[in-house]
């Protein structure tokens, strides 16, 4: 199918008009695929690398080599300290302070880490709540954490889940569950966005009812951070584990993210599995018998960090912060907004799109259902150039991230779209 001129032209005109468009070049996109320049729709798998990615990590490499076990005080970037360099930044992209904030280990880790000391069972209050259809990583996190206890899921996990013929959850019926629940309630953890449908949950609303029973609340922010704005602190949300090779392009197997709320940043009397790391730093090294865990969520770590990984998140963060968050969810909500209203005027009825259609309930992804056009439309996709992932049974996951997508990406996946349905 040609394109039509007048379109291309048009949406030309908006990317040009895009002050963010130039942050595309920072990022390496993959190769044409039989000739097709790829469309990369799947940032909320695996963000793009930035182009200042190798430069970041030779840097350490170099300094590895040329100063070894020194490299801890004497590297360009101290290694002893180095996870420091990540927290500003990344404190601002969630909403929390640098004494909330820390990168560490990897998110099911610090999910697990998180629960031993947010998920107390005591006596009646032993139940925990989670979304239908939650990553199945934090499921059976949940799950083992209950038996953990002695407790069994079946009669402790309440499983939120949508109303007949529905697709995505009403806060409503989510407050009124955990109200129902009451003082059964140890632990309310949901994701911050939902990895299937690309709902955004109202975080703030859903604390301050978790609050209300008495029980802990945490979020898994792997679909959240650096995708919606979020304001861990001010939502006085307990706890929240992330991962970084998402929306925060770092890397394959990147370092995780936690934040623990100032109001339990001494709370030193708190269950926690302990390492070395999250010993106070003054001390240390006098590598003493007795555990005295630093203030604030540093507090978690367990081992010194994956430098070569932080080396490469770093390069990310600082694109983050010269773009910041306000501007990039701006966009966010244009692109995916311009994409949604393509995809409708494609007007086919086996489309539905599962997303909620409010930008403040949605990040940048949209889940698009297609009834019985099976897997070989994906494919079909795929081979056109397109990055998108397919979730059964009949769920095709888009997300044009506003850090390197354009309004041409989407005006050609529409056109793509439409040609793979005929
Ligand atoms: C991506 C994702 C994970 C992956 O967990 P890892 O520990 O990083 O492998 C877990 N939970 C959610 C909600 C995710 O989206």
């Amino acid at each position: 199918m040609k394109m039509n001129n007048a379109m291309t032209k048009s949406v030309r005109e908006i990317d040009a008009s895009d002050k963010m468009a130039d942050l595309r070049d920072r990022f390496h996109f993959p190769e044409p695929k039989n000739g097709f320049e790829p469309i990369y729709f799947t940032g909320n798998s695996l963000g793009l690398m930035p182009k200042k990615v190798r430069e970041y990590v030779d840097e350490e490499l170099e300094d590895w080599a040329r100063l070894a076990v020194e490299g801890h005080l004497h590297a360009r970037h101290p290694w002893l300290p180095y996870h420091e360099f990540l927290t500003e930044p990344m404190a601002r992209i969630v909403g929390a302070k640098p004494i909330e904030t820390v990168m560490m280990n990897s998110l099911t880790v610090n999910l697990h880490l998180l629960m031993v000391s947010f998920f107390k069972p005591q006596g009646e209050r032993r139940k925990l709540v989670i979304e239908k259809g939650a990553f199945p990583s934090d499921q059976y996190a949940v799950e083992s954490q209950l038996r953990c206890h002695g407790l069994d899921p079946r009669e402790c996990l309440v499983v939120l889940t949508p109303r007949k013929d529905e697709s995505t959850l009403r806060t409503e019926d989510v407050v009124a569950t955990i109200d129902r629940e009451g003082e059964s309630l140890a632990l309310v953890m949901l994701g911050g966005v939902n990895y299937y449908t690309g709902q955004a949950f109202d975080m703030k609303t859903i604390t301050e009812a978790g609050h209300k029973t008495g029980a802990t609340v945490g979020f898994d922010l792997a679909h959240a951070a650096g995708n919606i704005e979020l304001k861990m602190h001010d939502w006085d949300v307990d706890f929240a584990v992330w991962c970084s090779y998402k929306y925060l392009n770092g890397g394959p197997g990147a370092v995780g993210g936690a934040f623990v709320h100032e109001r339990h940043a001494r709370s030193f009397d708190l269950d926690r599995l302990a390492g070395w790391w999250g010993h106070d730093k003054e001390t240390r090294f006098l590598m003493g018998p007795q555990f005295k865990p630093l203030a604030g969520a540093e507090g978690w770590q367990l081992s010194n960090p994956p430098i070569l990984q932080m080396a490469a998140l770093r390069a990310s963060l600082e694109i983050f912060d010269e773009a910041g968050m306000p501007a990039l969810i701006e966009k966010s909500r244009k692109l995916t907004g311009y994409l949604e209203s393509l995809i409708d005027n494609i007007g086919d009825e086996r489309i539905e799109i599962v997303t909620p259609r409010e930008p403040a309930e949605r990040g940048c992804q949209l889940s698009i259902r297609v009834r019985n056009a099976g897997r070989s439309l994906h494919e079909r996709l795929v081979a056109r150039g397109v990055y998108a992932d397919w979730r059964e049974p009949d769920v095709i996951r888009v997300a044009p991230v506003p850090l390197y997508n354009s309004f041409q990406d989407a005006f050609r996946f529409a056109q793509i779209l439409r040609e793979c349905l005929a």
